[in-house]
């Protein structure tokens, strides 16, 4: 037998995934590590956390696995988006802690840049809406608060990259400084069009073409993982940002396909073939993947708050003990007795864009009692990702066939019968959830020949579907009072 490991790089933690040749997992682990949190809205990770977290996880997983190192064909890497990196290119020490894609301290460079009417003109290049989130600012910020990393991009001696850039970087041994395209394209510097680093924008953000990563193949080998962290070489096949890698984990390879990934927030990503969509909806362009001269784009959107409702159930309001109970309480009742819930704690992300807009819970009467509530807040994780979607059939012209789920409010049953009701579709829902492991094992593997694009049709399994079975005129009039408990919500805040 012969494996593929991946490693997904996130927020919170690192892991490492052992993944056979049927997409099985054999073993895996985790490793969580610092958040650190200088001052209100800052977010940052140590870059050497980052590494030892993601190097030992890789130790463990291969060694729980039992597995022989010269089994493995090659290793995978999967990142979380956006969060910025800059070190010294002799040296290999970063200059500064990674300023992690949460991180709101470039608003003001962002909001200078939408004054001066660029904020189009980025968006037509990158496909991306003006936004602290993305890495060029992040950058600009480094190279004017950091004495260190400005005179090293002077010297021609300052390496930028993202977390994929920065793993390659020492898993290599300081060989490789590169990333890849799905990655690049979240960084507000990349012409999604050309697939060039956009020299415009970088005059823009006054960023020297010098400190930018060489853009590789998101399926292709770019170096070799260094003989001392497992005793051998091994090639590092496939870079890709994770809700890149969990798109084609979840077998998402034609167009019109979608998947949404139900965590803390929700993340929807669809297929839409080889030119990129140009959003009316207020959606951002993305690249899906690129290798073999050919790139595939995506069209992504995002709810901020998904999951994150549930906890709040659970830890403010002190309805439920674990999230788990939802789907028993939804279930107790018929329906929500017209009380609809909007969670737009922090805003309303793709297709409102509203930052003002405010929590709303509306048609309450003498009778509404927890099980409504808790219903309430399972439908509005469904109807605030049916906005987005049905933002997605609009501007891509492409109606959906299905929807295929993972995350872990995806495990809710409930949840996935009302989301498939709504949308009048099947919601599909993977034997291995863990898809952006696997899509990151799927590209590096496709890479070294341990798989063809056939044999990975094979890969995605289905672990449990659910079939529309709702009366379209209650569907229709639930997604019409939803939207007007959205527009109470809507410019709350001044
Ligand atoms: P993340 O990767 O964003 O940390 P996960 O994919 O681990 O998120 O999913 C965790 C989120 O899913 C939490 O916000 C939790 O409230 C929610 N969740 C977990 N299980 C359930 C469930 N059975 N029903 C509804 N929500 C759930």
């Amino acid at each position: 037998m012969k494996y593929i490991v991946a490693l997904d790089q996130g927020t919170t933690s690192s892991r490492a995934v052992v993944f056979d040749k049927t997409g099985n997992i054999v073993a895996s682990h985790s490793i969580e590590f610092r958040q650190i949190y200088p001052q209100p809205g800052y977010v940052e990770h140590d870059p050497y956390d980052i590494l030892q977290s993601q190097r030992d996880s890789l130790r463990y997983a291969v060694q729980k696995a039992g597995i022989d190192v010269l089994d493995i064909e090659a290793i995978g890497i999967t990142n979380q988006r956006e969060t910025t990196i800059v070190w010294d290119k002799k040296t290999g020490k970063p200059l500064y802690n990674a300023i992690v894609w949460q991180c709101r301290r470039t608003a003001d460079i962002c909001k200078k840049l939408i004054q001066n009417g660029l904020g189009e003109r980025i968006r037509q290049k990158t496909g991306l809406v003006v936004d602290a989130y993305f890495s060029g600012t992040k950058l600009a910020w480094l190279l004017q608060n950091v004495p260190e990393a400005r005179a090293a991009a002077d010297k021609g001696e300052l390496c930028f990259g993202t977390v994929d850039s920065f793993l390659v970087y020492n898993l290599t041994g300081g060989k490789v400084h590169v990333t890849d395209y799905t990655n690049a394209s979240r960084t507000m510097m990349f012409n999604i069009y050309s697939l060039e680093w956009d020299k415009d924008i970088l005059h823009m953000l006054d960023i020297p073409e010098s400190v930018l990563p060489t853009v590789c193949d998101t399926s292709g080998v770019v170096g070799m993982l260094d003989p001392a962290i497992l005793g051998r070489e091994i090639p590092i096949a496939s870079i890709a940002g994770d809700q890149h890698a969990a798109l084609f984990g979840q077998g998402c390879t034609q167009p019109g396909m979608v998947k949404n990934t139900y965590g803390t927030g929700c993340f929807v990503l669809m297929n839409t073939g080889e030119k990129p969509v140009n959003s009316k909806n207020k959606l951002v362009g993305t690249i899906g993947w690129s290798y073999g001269g050919k790139t595939t784009y995506a069209l992504e959107g995002s709810v901020f708050v998904a999951g994150a409702v549930i906890q709040w159930l659970r830890d403010e309001l002190k309805l439920i003990d674990d999230a788990a109970q939802t789907e028993e309480i939804a279930k107790s009742i018929e329906s929500t007795g017209g009380v609809y819930l909007v969670p737009s704690f922090t805003g309303l992300g793709a297709p409102y864009w509203d930052m003002y807009s405010r929590g709303t819970l509306v048609g309450i009467t003498r009778g509404t009692g927890r099980a409504h509530i808790v219903r309430a807040a399972l439908e509005s994780i469904a109807l605030q990702s049916y906005d987005v979607i049905s933002a997605m059939q609009r501007d891509s012209g492409i109606s959906l066939e299905q929807l295929r789920v993972d995350g872990g409010a995806s495990k809710n049953g409930f949840l996935m019968q009302f989301q498939s009701d709504i949308l009048g579709i099947p919601v599909r829902r993977p034997k291995v959830v863990e898809t952006t492991a696997l899509g990151a094992a799927m590209f590096a593997g496709l890479a070294v020949g341990y798989w063809n694009e056939n044999e990975l049709k094979d890969v995605w399994q289905e672990g449990g579907s659910f079939n529309p079975n709702a009366d379209p005129e209650t569907v229709k009039k639930t997604v019409e009072k939803w939207h007007k408990a959205v527009q109470r919500s809507l410019a709350w805040e001044e």
